[in-house]
């Protein structure tokens, strides 16, 4: 990204706020589509039975971490094609991740998004921030992990019951329409 973008996000204030977060891998091929930064929330009220990451579950743990800081490791890495938004819960800091989806989708940038929420639960909430992220993700993985339907090797997800779903098309069709 040109130096002049990151300067007229500044200039909009868009990245002045900070994320809670577990931590940030800088490059996974398993998150979604190509190479991708992800960002992991800190903080998850679902507590899957079996989840893989309970330390991403208490709300004042991990750190806080600029947005400024997440967007300048993603213009620095010119093999990355998008961002995740993993957790922990992204929704559970819909305003804060919704905000850094909206300058990730400015950069040209996709964005993928994990939650344990399902899409039909998010498109009726209120929550501020809800439909903040939802609009400026690509692709929804959606629904609490379950440990007995758990199969290794698919594709973006832990368990079966998990779905991909083509964010843009869904809103469109009012339902929910898969990737
Ligand atoms: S939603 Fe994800 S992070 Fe939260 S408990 Fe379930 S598997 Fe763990």
């Amino acid at each position: 990204m040109e130096t002049s973008v990151i300067d007229k996000l500044r200039s909009h204030a868009s990245l002045d706020f900070h994320l809670r977060l577990a931590g940030i891998v800088d490059e996974s091929v398993v998150d979604g589509p190509g190479v991708r930064l992800v960002v992991f929330a800190q903080g998850c009220p679902h507590h899957c039975p079996g989840c893989h990451n309970p330390h991403t579950w208490a709300t004042d743990g991990g750190v806080s971490v600029a947005a400024e800081e997440i967007i300048e490791r993603l213009r620095a890495n010119l093999v990355l094609s998008g961002v995740t938004l993993s957790g922990g819960e992204p929704f559970a800091q819909a305003s804060e991740f919704g905000r850094l989806a909206m300058a990730v989708k400015k950069m040209g940038f996709t964005v993928t998004t994990y939650t344990g929420y399902k899409w039909e639960h998010l498109v009726q909430s209120s929550y501020s921030g809800v439909h903040l992220l939802l609009d400026n993700t690509d692709i929804l993985v959606d629904g609490p992990y379950v440990d007995n339907l758990r199969e290794p090797g698919l594709k973006w997800r832990g368990s079966s019951n998990q779905r991909i779903i083509d964010v843009h098309r869904s809103l469109e069709a009012g339902s929910v329409v898969l990737l």
